[in-house]
């Protein structure tokens, strides 16, 4: 998870405007079928956006929710504050609580919105600075990498639990294998400045698993 700055895009005009309009027609349908149709026909709008905001990757895990050599990879909508909860029915159609999210992440987070035990929330990308809250670590062995999102205050351990970054197989196997050449690049890059480039081009906003790259730069600064 890497901080994004959500100023740097903004969706349409017309559908800033007709939030509270979608909302207010929103709650007046009774059908909870009604309701989900509903949200999914407005909502589309904003996904165009999202995908510049997030450089198509999931605002949660980072995996590409596009792409050719992950087709099974697709992207959702994600609430933030879930809107299930009458709550937070005002922020359905807010473009602040909107993330681009790959499937798996969607799916885990639900309508769930846990909090430590003194009430603080899980991590958002786009308000908070994850780094602050996570470590981003690997294990390297001859037959390949372990990855592992670690924590270092209580938002942070809830975010990982929540997301289960540390516990699908499928996104641990891939952030393996795009973080195994990193580690070697960096090894590099000590002393070599095209190594380091290129190390460098891997911590880009729109590079896949951001964060690990930053992390290994970071090791090299000390
Ligand atoms: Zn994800």
């Amino acid at each position: 998870m890497i901080k994004i700055n959500r100023a740097a895009v903004r969706p349409r005009e017309e559908l800033l405007r007709h939030a509270d309009e979608w909302t207010k027609h929103l709650i007046g349908l009774n059908e909870s079928s009604s309701r989900k149709k509903y949200i999914a026909k407005h909502i589309m709008g904003f996904i165009r956006p999202l995908r510049t905001l997030f450089n198509d990757k999931c605002a949660f895990c980072e995996s590409w929710v596009v792409s050719e050599r992950n087709s099974s990879v697709q992207r959702s909508i994600e609430h933030f504050h879930p809107k299930v909860l009458p709550c937070y029915y005002d922020q359905i159609f807010r473009w602040e609580n909107l993330f681009l999210s790959c499937r798996d992440c969607n799916n885990i987070k639900g309508d769930k919105y846990p909090v430590t035990s003194s009430g603080e929330p899980i991590i958002n990308p786009c308000d908070d600075a994850p780094d602050e809250h996570l470590t981003f670590e690997y294990l390297d062995f001859p037959g390949g990498v372990i990855t592992t999102v670690g924590y270092i205050t209580p938002r942070g351990k809830i975010t990982v639990e929540l997301f289960e970054l540390n516990n699908r197989s499928d996104l641990v196997k891939r952030r393996g294998e795009v973080v195994k050449p990193l580690i070697q690049l960096s090894r590099f890059a000590v002393d070599d400045t095209e190594a380091r480039h290129l190390l460098e081009e891997a911590s880009l906003a729109k590079a896949e698993y951001a964060a690990f790259a930053r992390a290994l730069l970071n090791q090299l600064e000390q």
